[in-house]
Parts: structure tokens; sequence; C-alpha cells
């Protein structure tokens, strides 16, 4: 299906189920600039920030989920922009699209169709058509400067950052893990783009593994297994986003296997993600898990509070949000799990203060952000905690509330403090109540002793991140 029929057939959608009202004020004036099959990729363009958030806000489950099944696909990665968010990105994305087909009327009445530069498509096909091999789009909006560096994922932007510089050689595969929102899909579309900007030549290939594994049992169903492998073994960068989606998919396994040592024989760059490690992949196969550590596995954590307000401030910035300072920290403080949700916090304050007329205060961001606290959260209980990060050390929780102040059980008790004020709802007080009647300047005091080892500490933090996860599936069970 062509993009103009998709988005029609959208519309379509949106006016059965949301009423021609919702399209006409939302919709009518939205541009698909990409709609990728192949890669998932979809890129909107809207008139302004007030229609961008807004439908962010309202609509964006919606519009993934029809797009996903008119595309047929399981997954696709929406982006909203602005035309001009887009503008001052021409740069990066004139390589990878061509202009669209403006259509003039002139002055007798013929229509004479021109090239124009402003709302530009996907050019799959007519680079296709060119090499005689795919080209994907890549987001234009994940790129290497508007990605914020901080002690949680400087390892992994430096190596993504190298690879772009040296495809090939710097480090090849390059496996980057860490949980959801942190960033990984960001990293893989600004080394597409930063390969791209350096050289057109270039053949970047960016989609799922969920994708991936489409393809491949289409390309079965219809006898062209051969022909999708041949398509692989063109590709200069390979970028492959949660591969975790292969697990147990024993004959796609198999085929990503031969294309991964063709394409690395040949020296060519591959960049892989993943939400855990090689070896922790459940159902992979292990000679699969060996290449993916034949690079560099760089693993991204959740953010401090500096690198959050680094985020929000940048983010602020650029959407043009007047964000005070208290307001920030307050939102910094409030998410504590992911960057997606940190945008979706000042999304969702920024949509509140300017339906209401009102400016962003301090007030207005409790009472938005409230509204979210409101809906049920399990949030653990400082036993559960304790309990949890007892067992990570082989202590007790007799032992950590004990009085006992030898080196590692104190060291152990700060992280508890730690985790005990980032995951639970209970005050310093409180916290110190539970460790025997500590006050709550002791429990601050082991808070900030932690904060400190974890800026140069990634063990550390890749320890409290794995104890946190116990928490939350402990929690749900
Ligand atoms: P993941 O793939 O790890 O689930 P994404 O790459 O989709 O996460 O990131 C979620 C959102 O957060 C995206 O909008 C991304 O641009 C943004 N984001 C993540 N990390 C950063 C960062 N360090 N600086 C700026 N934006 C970020
Ligand atoms: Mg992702």
């Amino acid at each position: 299906m062509q993009e103009s029929i998709i988005w029609d057939e959208f519309l379509k959608i949106v006016k059965e189920e949301e009423g021609s009202q919702v399209v006409e004020t939302w919709f009518k004036a939205v541009i698909p600039q990409t709609i990728d099959p192949s890669s998932g990729v979809v890129i909107l363009t809207v008139p302004n920030m007030f229609v961008l958030r807004w439908i962010k806000e309202h609509y964006f489950g919606l519009v993934e989920r029809h797009l996903a099944r008119l595309l047929n696909t399981p997954q696709i990665s929406l982006s909203l922009v602005t035309e001009k968010q887009l503008t001052p990105q021409a740069p990066a994305v004139i390589p990878h699209f061509v202009p669209a087909r403006t259509t003039l009327i002139t002055q007798n009445g013929q229509e004479e169709h021109e090239e124009g530069t402003h709302s530009p498509t996907a050019l799959v096909s007519q680079q296709t058509a060119k090499k005689g091999r795919p080209q994907t789009p890549i987001n234009p909006l994940y790129q290497f400067d508007t990605f914020v560096v901080g002690p949680s994922n400087s390892l992994a932007h430096g190596a993504a950052y190298a690879v772009s510089q040296s495809l090939g050689t710097a480090y090849n595969p390059l496996f980057i893990y860490g949980g959801t929102g942190l960033g990984k899909t960001h990293l893989l579309h600004a080394i597409g783009n930063e390969a791209r900007r350096r050289s057109k030549d270039v053949l970047v290939h960016y989609e799922t593994a969920d994708q991936f594994i489409h393809k491949f049992i289409q390309a079965i169903r219809f006898d062209k297994a051969h022909l999708f492998r041949e398509q692989y073994l063109k590709i200069d960068v390979l970028l492959i986003d949660d591969i975790q989606f292969l697990s147990k998919k024993e004959q796609t396994q198999e085929t990503f296997f031969h294309i991964f040592n063709a394409l690395h024989e040949q020296g060519k760059q591959i960049v892989i993600t993943s939400d855990t490690t090689p070896d922790e992949i459940q159902g992979l196969h292990k000679r699969l898990i060996s290449r993916m550590e034949w690079g560099l596995v760089a693993d991204m954590y959740t953010p401090d509070f500096e690198t959050k307000v680094a985020i929000l401030t940048r983010k602020a910035e650029s959407a043009a949000i007047d964000l005070p300072e208290d307001v920030c920290h307050f939102i910094a403080q409030s998410v504590n799990s992911n960057i997606r949700q940190l945008e979706g916090a000042l999304v969702r304050i920024e949509a509140y203060a300017s339906l209401s007329g009102q400016k962003i205060t301090l007030s207005l961001a409790q009472h938005v952000l409230s509204h979210i606290a409101d809906k049920p959260r399990e949030a653990p209980d400082l036993f559960a905690v304790a309990e949890c990060v007892a067992e990570a050390f082989d202590f007790t929780i007799a032992d950590l509330r004990s009085k006992k102040r030898d080196k590692d059980l104190s060291a152990v008790r700060h992280i508890a403090c730690y985790i005990m004020k980032k995951a639970t709802p209970q005050s310093l007080r409180a916290i110190g109540a539970f460790f025997n009647g500590r006050d709550h300047s002791t429990v601050l005091h082991a808070i900030s002793k932690v904060e400190d080892a974890l800026k140069t500490d990634m063990r550390l933090a890749k320890k409290i991140e794995k104890i946190e996860k116990r928490i939350l599936s402990a929690e749900k069970a």
C-alpha cells in the first residue's frame, strides 16, 4: 500500500472510532512524511507544538495501534515533528529523503509537478530503484547532539559514537543493553544518521528483531528465504533493535546467525540492542550469544538526578517550553524509572498549562503529576526492599536492622536506604525508624554516599538496578 492510501485508511478508522470532529480538529493538518512498511518507521509532520502535544497526549496509542495494523507490522516507531523542528535538521535529513512532488496549478490551469523540499517523503522505493538495494528510513530526530550524556549512558554513547566514526573497525559488533526507555533506540538511530551523514553511499538498515522475524516468516511462506538473506548481505550498517525477541525462534536465529557471520566477515558494522546482557537472553543459541560478545558489550542504567534535569532542560528548550527550575527538579524527582516517562510527564504538564491558560508552576506540576500517582501503583514497602537487598548481599533483614556497624554491612544498609527512598513513598524519617530508630539525617547521609558512589561505580549501578527489578517483579507476583 502507498503512503497516502495508508493514511487515508487510517483517517477513516479514526473517524469511525473517534468521530469526524477529532479528525477535523487534530488530524486534518497532519502530513504523513514517512510511512515505511519495511522498517515500521512513521514520521508525521504537525503544524505546531500545540497540536503535537495534544496528539501525543491523547492519540499516540491510537495512531501506533492502527498504523501498525495497516502496515502489517507488530510495532512501529512513531515520531511527530513540527515543520519548524524539521527544518534545522535538514542537512541530516536530505540524504535519506527525496523531495515530495508538490502539485502546482499554473496560470493556464494545468497541473505542473515540482520537486519541493518542504515535505520530504520516504525515498525507499526510489533509492531502491537506483541502487538495487533497500534503504530504510532512520528517525531524523534521534541524533547524537540531541542525546544528553551522563554517567548512566556514557559508555554506550561513547561506543556508539566511536562506531559511527569508524564503521566496522571500532567495536564490531557493538551490543548495547539496558532497561526500557533509557535511550537504546535513540542511539541506534543516531549511529544510522551519523553514518549516512558521513557517506551517502553507506547502506544503513535499521529494524527491530520483531520486524526481522516477521519479514523472515513472510519470506518462508512465499518461498523466498534465499532472497531474504541476500537482501541483508548488501547492508553496510546493520542496526537491530531489541534482539531479545529472537528468543526461542530457532529458525530465525539460524538465519540471523548466517547474516551476522557474513556481514562481520566483510567488516560490515553490526549494532544490536537488548534489555539484558547477551548471556541473560533466555532461549538464545550459545553460538549466537558468543558472537554478540565478540565486540563491546555496553550497558545503560536509569539516569541519576542531574542527568534527568539536563534531559528535561534540553527537551523544554527544544520545545520552547518555559520550565522553571523548581518544576524541573520536581519532575526529575518524581519520575524514577525512565526517560520516556520523563518526557511524558513534561508533555502532560505543558499540555495542562496551555489548555488551562496557566503558567507552569510547581503547584500546577504537583497537581498534574499527582493525577498520575493517583492511579494504583505498586509501590513496594520497606520490608520488601530490605528483603531483596539483604538477599542480594547475603545478609538477613535482621542484620540490616541491627546496630552492627561493620563496613560491609553498613554499605549494604546505605544501599537499602537509597533504594527505599527511590522506590517507596516513605519519608526519610520512616526509613530511619525502620532501621531501628536511626534519624533522618543518617538516612540522608547514607543516600548521598550511594549517590556519590554511583557517579563512578558502574558495577554498583548495575547491581542496584538488578535489585530494583527483583523488587518490582516480587511486587507483581
Ligand atoms: P529504549 O529504546 O531504550 O526503550 P528510547 O531510545 O526509545 O529508549 O528512548 C525513549 C525516549 O527518551 C526517546 O524519546 C529518546 O529520544 C529519549 N531519550 C533517551 N535517552 C535520552 C538522552 N540521553 N537524551 C535525550 N533524550 C533521550
Ligand atoms: Mg527501544
